[in-house]
């Protein structure tokens, strides 16, 4: 069977790929640690379950209308109104199966052949495979290890071009636990505040972060209507099974994020939503729960990966991933990330499997218990 011409422009995540290799190996025997992949160790929250089990015996099993429940889609634009301190309603909202979606369907809408989209590298590997997809150009904007992993703005007004559409900005940032500060997002709106590009800011982590205060971009005058925040459920909700996630964004692009829906998935599923209900007004004392033991555990990983010969770790500010720099260790990174399973029995992913930029790194996701986290330590000294 020939396949069109597009999917050889598509890539994929190799998180996937890594768990499936890691998979294989305990079915051999062998005792892995897993720092690969970007989930949240611990069980989601008792009263979303209970919610979710409430809903589908009270019939929630039905189809919902494409951008979303009602009432879940007010809720979510409340507690986006409360948290960017904007006013937010119910029609600028999209209520998607995951975050990913969004930046899915975002770039399907806006990018044409051509055209130009600035993304974070190294960065969600899913920016660059689907603007290649739709056609478009991807231009990577380099994350800097002596800036925190934060992007050079001044590099930002070079890349800019007048085919420019998108720029993508992901703060708290997967892979590198980089956050972008207020100044940073001050300085960056004013580069582009006279251009005609949208922002897509990929906000998924926005409540994982250990120092200062989240702060988007659309919180800055006249970037309201200009940017498509992406955020959900999955991280600090421990719910990324649950396939739940969410755009906000102007009341004119919704409706046609909400087409595409209808073209792919219908919906999310209905009881789901339910539950996401329960999740943003319930108690949210499971998510400062879930921060502070990511907290302590960055501590203890970034302790231990700087106490490893070779390796130098930036102290991340966001999320729950730590990217040491491994260069001194003399491996590149696939070698070194094959060599620390095959022979250690610690699963982590390559920097190049976020790009180019990536080169040099690899990603720990410490969504895993302290012991572990140590005993992957003592692995790793053992091996090199
Ligand atoms: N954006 C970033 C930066 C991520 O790291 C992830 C998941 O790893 C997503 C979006 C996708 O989240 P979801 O599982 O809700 O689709």
């Amino acid at each position: 069977m020939k396949l069109a011409d597009r999917m050889a422009r598509l890539g994929t995540e190799t998180a996937f790929e890594v768990l499936a290799k890691a998979k294989k190996l305990e079915a051999e025997g062998k005792n892995i640690i897993h720092l690969e992949i970007g989930e949240p160790d611990f069980g989601t929250p008792s009263n979303i379950n209970k919610a979710a089990i409430e809903a589908i015996n009270n019939g929630y099993s039905h189809y919902s209308p494409s951008p979303g429940i009602p009432e879940l889609r007010t809720s979510i634009a409340n507690y986006m109104s409360k948290t960017r301190g904007l006013n937010y309603t119910a029609d600028e909202v999209v209520v998607t199966p995951g975050g990913k979606p969004v930046m899915f369907f975002v770039i399907l809408a806006l990018v044409n052949e051509g055209d130009e989209v600035i993304y974070p590298n190294p960065g969600f590997p899913i920016y660059e495979s689907m603007i290649n997809f739709v056609g478009g150009k991807p231009v990577p904007i380099q994350l800097r290890e002596d800036k925190n992993f934060a992007f050079d703005t001044e590099e930002l007004r070079k890349l800019i071009t007048d085919k420019t559409k998108l720029l993508i900005m992901n703060s708290p940032q997967n892979p590198t636990g980089g956050i972008l500060t207020k100044e940073d997002i001050i300085k960056i709106a004013d580069i582009i505040k006279d251009k005609d590009i949208t922002i897509l800011s990929d906000e998924i982590y926005s409540r994982l972060i250990f120092e200062g205060e989240h702060f988007s971009i659309a919180q800055i005058d006249g970037f309201k209507d200009r940017t498509i925040i992406l955020d959900g459920y999955s991280k600090y909700y421990a719910m990324t099974g649950w396939r739940a996630g969410f755009g906000v964004m102007n009341k004119d692009l919704a409706p046609q994020i909400a087409k595409l829906v209808t073209n792919s998935v219908s919906c999310t599923n209905t009881f789901v939503q339910m539950a996401c209900i329960e999740a943003l007004e319930g108690p949210q004392d499971s998510v400062d729960m879930m921060r502070e033991e990511f907290r302590a555990r960055r501590e203890i990983i970034v302790d231990g990966l700087n106490s490893i010969q070779g390796f130098s770790c930036v102290m991340p500010h966001g999320a729950f991933y730590a990217f040491p720099n491994i260069t001194k260790t003399g491996y590149n990174s696939k070698d070194l990330a094959d060599h620390l399973l095959y022979k250690g029995g610690v699963a982590v992913l390559t920097g190049t499997s976020f790009g180019a930029f990536g080169e040099g790194y690899i990603r720990f996701s410490y969504a895993n218990s302290r012991e572990n986290i140590k005993e992957a330590i003592k692995r790793i000294k053992s091996v090199l």
